[in-house]
This record gives structure tokens, sequence and C-alpha cells, in this order.
């Protein structure tokens, strides 16, 4: 039987790169409200984010740290 590894595509910013990685280079699988979701490392270890819907990547981080400002504005 073969073993039929999925390959993703995905485009590192940091990088400025695109690269062909495996299901290794997958850190966790979600799936939320705008489609399924992975988070995925770089080969140069930069932590992605990869839509299936729309086909993009973006920057993990980058989604992190944009909810804070508005907890401080809630406080007061
Ligand atoms: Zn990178």
């Amino acid at each position: 039987m073969l073993d039929d590894q999925v390959m993703y595509d995905i485009f590192c910013p940091h990088c400025n790169k695109r690269y062909l990685v495996g299901s290794g280079s997958i850190d966790s699988f979600h799936n939320t409200s705008e489609g399924p979701v992975v988070y995925v490392k770089c080969p140069q270890g930069h932590h992605l984010m990869r839509h299936f819907r729309s086909g993009q990547t973006s920057d993990a981080v980058d989604a992190n740290s944009t909810s804070s400002p508005a907890k401080e504005a809630l406080a007061s």
C-alpha cells in the first residue's frame, strides 16, 4: 500500500518564500467559522496559519496579538 502523504503549499511572510511542506510540519488542525485552519511550521521554524477555504497563509503570531488591545479598552 502506498503512503499517500499530503503536501501543503504555504507562503511564509518572514522568509518571503513559498514552501511545500508535508504533514509532519503541521502543529495542529482546527475547524473554525471561517473553515478548516492548520497551524504549520515553515522549514525555518516560523509559525504560520493556513486557511483551507481561502487558500491563504498568514502569520499565526499576528492573530493572537490583535486581541489584547481590545481587552485593555474594556477594563478602563
Ligand atoms: Zn519562514
